[in-house]
């Protein structure tokens, strides 16, 4: 069994198994940058605190740098309301209309799901230790399909960018988004959307809902 050595270039403090003797099984570069820390209960990536769950490196679940501000004022901010709502008024609802208090739950659950994803997990992190693609035709063709971070001091695929607050390199960059505690990025683009929408929607549909059953009632 080769010693794995530590990599001067390793940026991500996971990345992949370079040893033939277990491809693609990930580990820990030994090597402690300045701002990231190796604690048992919550691995580093970046600024990103990891729930230690990699589930073979993808690192899914994860807080951004600015988790105080989603954990204390986003969470609250969305929850209270809808959780009152769930609470008090949908066991009110169901008495008068079991379809209506079941769309509600639904509803409710699909919104909270939105925010799950937007929040805590990996919005598209480049963890892999990725080298110029050896088969690739021709030196420019590498060049169009990759680009080299000199901050996370690896090779990423297009549509990259390097968030300077998270400190790596994200697939499908949109923004970094201080509310979400971490970046927007080609994983989680989607679940924001939706929960953006989401907001509107469901202000709107627990004010109609609360009104058809008071009407009915
Ligand atoms: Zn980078
Ligand atoms: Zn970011």
């Amino acid at each position: 069994m080769t010693a794995i050595p530590p990599s001067s270039s390793c940026r991500a403090r996971l990345i992949s198994h370079p040893s033939q003797e277990n491809p693609g099984k990930p580990f820990f570069c030994p090597r402690v940058h300045p701002h990231e820390t190796v604690t048992a209960c919550c691995p580093r990536l970046g600024r990103y605190c990891c729930v230690p769950f990699m589930c073979n490196g993808r690192a899914p679940l994860m807080l951004g740098p600015d988790w105080t501000v989603t954990v204390f004022c986003l969470w609250p901010t969305v929850l209270t309301p809808t959780g009152l709502y769930t609470y008090f008024a949908i066991p009110w609802i169901y008495t008068h209309s079991q379809v209506l208090a079941y769309i509600s739950i639904a509803v409710i659950l699909f919104f909270w799901a939105t925010l799950f994803v937007a929040t805590c997990t990996n919005p598209g992190i480049v963890m892999k230790f990725n080298e110029p693609d050896p088969d690739a035709k021709s030196e420019s063709t590498s060049r169009a399909t990759k680009r080299f971070c000199q901050k996370c001091k690896l090779y990423s695929p297009a549509r990259t960018s390097h968030c300077g607050q998270c400190g790596v390199c994200v697939y499908g960059y949109d923004h970094h988004c201080g509310f979400m505690g971490q970046c927007v990025g080609g994983n989680t683009i989607m679940a924001f959307q939706l929960f953006l929408g989401g907001i509107c929607f469901v202000t709107v549909f627990m004010i109609v809902s609360l009104m058809i059953t008071n009407s009915i009632s």
